[in-house]
């Protein structure tokens, strides 16, 4: 891959993991139930948190191969996919930069 074309991926990445950081560090406030709430809405609020939870999740999922991604690329090895050493198309980097799959092996998966 071009050097140009990796920086520009690169720094794709960084600022997603940027985001993404900004993001679960946001979710993971514990919502302020306040002294007075009656204790049905504690309950919905505590729901709420429980969701926000698993969003956190989903993120920190996103932001591990984030992280792996941009490991690749200081390796030299980011572009090409972990399945089948093909090498993944930029169409699909740009879409999902930490991709870790070509067209084909993802839709086998
Ligand atoms: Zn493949």
């Amino acid at each position: 891959m071009e050097f140009k074309i990796l920086t520009k991926f690169k720094n794709q990445l960084a600022g997603i993991k940027k985001e993404i950081e900004k993001k679960v560090k946001s979710l993971y406030k514990t919502p302020d139930f306040g002294d007075e709430v009656d204790s049905d809405e504690e309950t919905s609020e505590t729901a709420e948190f429980d969701k926000q939870l698993s969003i956190a999740q989903t993120y920190k999922e996103r932001l591990i191969k984030v992280d792996s991604a941009l490991n690749k690329i200081e390796k030299g090895k980011y572009g090409v996919c972990e399945k089948c050493g093909a090498e993944i198309s930029s169409d699909v980097l740009k879409v999902v930069p930490e991709s870790k799959l070509c067209k084909n092996c993802k839709k086998k998966k």
